[in-house]
């Protein structure tokens, strides 16, 4: 199951989870999108559109990259961005809740706690907040922070999962391709998500030839939802401390 804010965060943050569920036998791909779009930036011949026009246009986006990436299932929760910062309120994490008891994942990919987006962050607490909601026996195994509006090469190589997704480069840019109202818009998501793979393989490390073509890398967070004692907050500045000590 991949957690994510926004209508093509998926497909930027977690080309891991769509890999391995494409065509797969075995398992499937569960996508949950926070959003309903409204916020989206909009140029070209997206300029004039209302939010409610922008919200069917990402909308009927994201079920198109659903189909072309085969996944399992596609969940678009439609809450407004200041609902899901709202922790007041709780029906965004109630969903989660639901939606991660039912399908009972195996693994989960949500946004990494040190993201810039004030957005990605709230939609990953909620997602710890909803699996901590679960009881122990029930939740899924491993639980991952992805990249989107901060990479994670920062992290030290001792905390970091990389994910070798080298080889499936016309499914992953055909899929961010069918954002065309973003990529349109001005943001090459399409280049610069590829490029973020590809630098991940070469720069990850100086001492040996590339292992794997592309690579994303992921924030281990499966403590939290082994240790409900642990505080996100404090979880990610001990992975902060570790980056200055090698420092
Ligand atoms: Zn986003």
């Amino acid at each position: 199951m991949v957690i994510a804010a926004h209508h093509d965060d998926i497909e930027i943050m977690c080309p891991q989870g769509i890999v391995k569920g494409y065509k797969s036998a075995v398992c499937g791909l569960v996508a949950v999108v926070m959003t309903d779009g409204a916020g989206s930036p909009r140029t070209g011949e997206y300029a004039s559109f209302t939010d409610e026009q922008m919200k069917t246009v990402r909308k009927e986006e994201q079920k198109e990259a659903a189909r072309i990436g085969d996944y399992a299932a596609l969940h678009l929760l439609n809450y407004t961005s200041a609902e899901v910062k709202d922790f007041k309120f709780q029906n965004p994490t109630g969903d989660l809740a639901g939606l991660v008891s039912y399908y009972k994942p195996e693994t989960v990919f949500i946004h990494n706690l040190a993201d810039k987006h004030k957005t990605h962050k709230a939609s990953a607490f909620r997602a710890v907040k909803a699996i901590r909601s679960i009881p122990a026996g029930l939740r899924p195994k491993k639980l991952y922070g992805c990249e989107v509006w901060r990479s994670l090469d920062w992290l030290p190589d001792s905390e970091k999962i990389i994910f070798d997704v080298g080889g499936h480069d016309e499914l992953l840019t055909r899929l961010i391709n069918v954002f065309r109202s973003q990529i349109g818009g001005g943001k090459r998501y399409d280049l610069a998500a590829q490029g973020r793979r590809f630098a991940n393989a070469t720069f990850g490390e100086y001492n040996s030839v590339d292992r794997a073509r592309e690579v994303a890398f992921a924030m281990d967070l499966t403590p939290l939802i082994q240790n409900d004692e642990i505080e996100p907050r404090e979880y990610v500045l001990t992975l902060v401390n570790k980056f200055m000590n090698e420092l």
